[in-house]
């Protein structure tokens, strides 16, 4: 069977334990998820007419930049960088994570822009509009999610291992 590491990475508070909890889990919580060193969960998806196992790695936010090692960008073939629709300094934040993700990784892996928590559209304060944008100029495909309603959650993961399906990435 075909497995896919998977990575999870943005600035703490963003939803990055909740979103692969949802995934993996189908449960949410109000609470921060606290999470020790990196952590993974796994579950298989149906894509292009195949069972194929993704491993999801999620890290804690305080690993921030520098300490996030080179082994754990290690043999990644698929990353989230996710941010927060409710905080503009998460957004900023990711063209940081995008440079850092450059750094580490092979160049061939699939990325996707995350905006998560998209239900709390009355504390919005990065739009849809610029999450497009950024996703376009840093050519990432973008969604935006939600952990606590499952908004995208299952689109977001499938089509992440189609997309690396499609490279023919093989482990
Ligand atoms: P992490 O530090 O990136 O792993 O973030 P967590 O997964 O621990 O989530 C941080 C906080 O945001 C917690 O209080 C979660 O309940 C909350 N949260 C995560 N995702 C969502 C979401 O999609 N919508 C809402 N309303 N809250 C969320
Ligand atoms: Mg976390």
């Amino acid at each position: 069977e075909q497995f896919f590491k998977i990575l999870l990475i943005g600035d703490c508070g963003v939803g990055k334990s909740s979103v692969m909890v949802r995934f993996t889990e189908d449960s949410f919580t109000e609470s921060y998820i606290s999470t020790i060193g990196v952590d993974f969960k796994v579950r298989t998806v149906e894509t292009n007419n195949k069972p194929i196992k993704l491993q999801i790695w999620d890290t804690a936010g305080q690993e921030r930049f520098r300490t996030i090692t080179r082994n754990y960008y290690k043999g990644a073939q698929g990353i989230l960088m996710v941010y927060d629709v409710t905080n503009m300094q998460s957004f900023e934040n990711v063209k940081n994570w995008s440079k850092e993700v450059e750094n580490y990784s092979d160049l061939n892996l699939v990325k996707f822009l995350i905006g998560n928590k998209c239900d709390l559209e009355d504390e919005r304060a990065v739009t849809k509009k610029m999450g497009e944008e950024l996703g376009k100029s840093l050519g990432l495909r973008f969604f935006e999610s939600s952990a606590k309603t499952n908004d995208n959650i299952e689109e977001i993961f499938t089509e992440l291992a189609k997309d690396i399906d499609d490279k023919g990435f093989n482990v």
